[in-house]
């Protein structure tokens, strides 16, 4: 298999072919929520740029196995090694058991996503599932001399780590930098280093969730699920690992140091990550009330907002970003998305009613080549949705019978719009409603009244035009003894 397709690099800063270790298999991992509260644009947007590799890995005929991690044990506030689990911080607030929160979030993460068209991993592990692989993966870091235990819980040693191997590599921070940085904490911590950190942590008594291990009860520190279970479903070495900007430091750079340490050797191929949400030009925050989430988007339920935002509208923002660049929410920016998102369906409403003439007059190799080049280029769906939009007018001139399409060509512009808008950018067609049926069929009831009345009047001229008009829309009239049949095709 030759593939084109160059990615963005994280660890090399720079854009690789992409040769998947085991060609057609692709292991790609990326990380999930933490399931302690509703989904919101950031969600979507790390969702939706790893559904979209998913998919189009799979476009190019690649076998992937796409696995998509839930948090539900071991991420502390602040994402720190001190402080509240902010699943458990959760559950005390609202009196529930923390997997009664887990579940909840949980399900709800899942119905977002399911409006919002992202298919579902092809594994969806928890770490709360995973413990026994975790404590292992301790045992081997502990006997590689890179973590000790103090008073039952385990910290990776970062210094002693960075001497033979170089730890910060993905973020491009440097141990003396981070050391200084931290000094201040040390002594008030049962740390070596301040820039160590936690990959068991002893639970004190009321801590709710508490697993046995060979340190006394406790939890797993957040960054070790992901090299864990990682590893367990993609093996030791695995091609993309993914995730948003803001997981890069500390939680992905660990992962590295842990893998290294535990297994003798980086694990992942390619690091992707994508960029945030910015909302009117500030960053999202619980505490800046600008943190919208996407329940609320979809209902229109939030004082930013001037109205609902449909998930595809939601969808199709996102995609006209490159995903390494920001994207900056605001009411403006998504109604130019709704009406960019109704002109590619409406197009695609018309391209379906296109008739193929003996020879075309267009030129269909280049826009598919465009396409393909757009997203061989690190992924590029900003540039791949602009080519699509740009094909619209000539769509609309086929349809007018100012240019034309042989059979050849025509069908390979449906498929290339088909494959490109519904396969790999996972857009939908806009779903017709009750009320739109209904108006529908009364207007269609009146329009072949009228023809029927042209037809007892000897009008056949009009009769003809009226079918011929709505033939052209995609609509077939029947004749019958008494009046008309009608279908859309
Ligand atoms: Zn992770």
């Amino acid at each position: 298999m030759t593939s084109k397709l160059h990615l963005y690099n994280t660890l090399t800063r720079k854009k690789e072919l992409f040769e998947p270790i085991n060609p057609p298999f692709v292991g790609l991992y990326a990380c999930g929520p933490t399931v302690y509260g509703d989904a919101h644009l950031g969600h979507a947007r790390q969702a939706i740029t790893f559904d979209v590799l998913f998919r189009y890995l799979q476009y190019l005929d690649y076998r992937v196995r796409y696995v998509r991690n839930i948090t539900d044990v071991g991420h502390l506030e602040d994402d720190a090694d001190e402080g509240e689990d902010k699943i458990l911080k959760k559950a005390r607030l609202e009196s529930l058991e923390p997997m009664e929160v887990v579940q909840h979030y949980m399900n709800r993460y899942h119905i977002n996503m399911a409006s919002l068209n992202v298919l579902p991993p092809s594994i969806e592990p928890r770490a709360s599932g995973h413990i026994i692989e975790q404590q292992e993966l301790i045992g081997k870091i502990m006997e590689a001399g890179y973590a000790y235990e103090v008073k039952g819980s385990v910290y990776f040693d970062v210094v002693a780590y960075n001497k033979k191997h170089p730890y910060g590599q993905l973020s491009g921070r440097k141990v003396e930098d981070l050391l200084s940085n931290t000094r201040a904490l040390e002594g008030q911590s049962e740390k070596k280093n301040g820039i160590d950190f936690a990959l068991w942590k002893k639970a004190d008594p009321s801590h709710l969730m508490r697993w046995s291990s060979r340190w006394g009860e406790g939890y797993p520190g957040w960054h070790l699920e992901c090299s864990a279970m990682s590893t367990k479903y993609l093996g030791m070495q695995f091609d993309i690992h993914g995730g948003g900007l803001d997981l890069l430091f500390p939680h992905h750079e660990c992962e590295i140091a842990q893998n290294v340490a535990g297994y003798g050797k980086a694990s992942v191929r390619y690091w992707m990550h994508n960029n945030m949400i910015t909302i009117n030009g500030q960053k999202m925050g619980r505490s800046l009330g600008n943190f919208i989430t996407l329940d609320e988007l979809f209902e229109g339920n939030h004082k930013m907002l001037e109205q609902s935002y449909g998930p595809m509208v939601i969808r199709f923002f996102i995609l006209q970003a490159h995903y390494r660049s920001t994207l900056d929410f605001s009411n403006e920016a998504l109604q130019a998305s709704e009406k960019g998102l109704m002109r590619l369906m409406n197009a695609l409403d018309t391209l379906k009613n296109i008739q193929a003439s003996p020879s075309s007059s267009v030129d269909v190799e280049t826009l598919a080549r465009r396409c393909e080049n757009a997203m061989e280029d690190d992924m590029n769906t900003a540039k791949l949705v602009g080519h699509l939009l740009s094909g619209i007018p000539q769509i609309n001139k086929l349809s007018e019978g100012k240019e034309t399409i042989s059979d050849q060509d025509l069908e390979k512009l449906k498929a290339l719009y088909h494959s490109w808008v519904f396969s790999v950018l996972g857009l939908e067609p806009p779903v017709s409603t009750d009320k739109d049926e209904e108006i529908t069929g009364a207007l269609m009831e009146m329009i072949l009244q009228l023809r029927n009345q042209a037809k007892t009047n000897r009008d056949f001229e009009t009769a003809d035009r009226i079918r011929n008009e709505l033939s052209r829309l995609g609509i077939t009239v029947k004749d019958r003894k008494d009046g008309a049949d009608w279908e859309i095709n």
